[in-house]
């Protein structure tokens, strides 16, 4: 491995998949026609501790319906995690 910090990791992961990192639990991913860039947030883990809940501000996001951009940002994240060995 080479001496990347963990959050220059995470950095380099989402500029490679067009994600923009807003802060600490809020990502932005683009819309498919890249016209838009909606927000994911972090809203906590699941019951077991194991799995994160995301919300997100798109119009299925906003009706509580799972969307592509939460999907998204969970693959940064099990990117990040595969890279750096932390969860
Ligand atoms: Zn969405």
């Amino acid at each position: 491995m080479d001496d990347e910090t963990p959050t220059q990791v995470e950095q380099r992961l989402a500029t490679d998949r067009g994600i923009t990192i807003i802060d600490g639990t809020t990502y932005g991913v683009l819309s498919s026609d890249g016209r838009r860039r909606y927000n994911v947030r972090f809203a906590g883990r699941g019951d077991s501790g194991e799995v994160r809940l995301w919300s997100c501000d798109c119009p299925a996001g906003l009706r509580g319906r799972h969307c592509r951009h939460v999907d998204e940002v969970s693959r940064l994240c099990a990117a990040v995690a595969d890279e750096t060995g932390m969860d």
